[in-house]
């Protein structure tokens, strides 16, 4: 799909209340002032991304850079589905600053309890 059909499809999506957090892929890193809390930005190629950047979802305004490369540990692996929703796998776990620990489901956003 396009970056614009992405981006229609996700809005859409959004509106349907399915998703918390939509998509797109671009092809070099972004400046970390453009992430915005309901976006991944991907960074790479759709056969092959390197990076995950979103922004905190608790709100605390920091912007987290998930490898997706299997070489970098941590690293997480990123699946859509045939709707255009991202799963994020494992959970993210901050170990500092706000500690929020959530998963990214289905584009949606689930905290963990405890
Ligand atoms: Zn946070």
């Amino acid at each position: 799909m396009s970056k614009f059909r992405i981006r229609c499809w996700n809005k859409v999506l959004f509106l349907l209340h399915e998703i918390d957090i939509g998509y797109e892929i671009v092809s070099a890193r972004p400046d970390p002032a453009k992430i915005t809390v309901k976006w991944i930005t991907f960074v790479g190629t759709k056969g092959l991304l390197k990076w995950a950047l979103l922004k905190c979802p608790c709100g605390c305004g920091e912007v987290l850079n998930l490898s997706l490369m299997k070489n970098y540990e941590p690293n997480w692996v990123v699946k859509f589905d045939s709707k255009s929703r991202v799963t994020l796998s494992p959970s993210v776990w901050k170990n500092d600053g706000c500690r929020s620990h959530f998963f990214i489901r289905k584009g949606k956003v689930i905290w963990a309890t405890a």
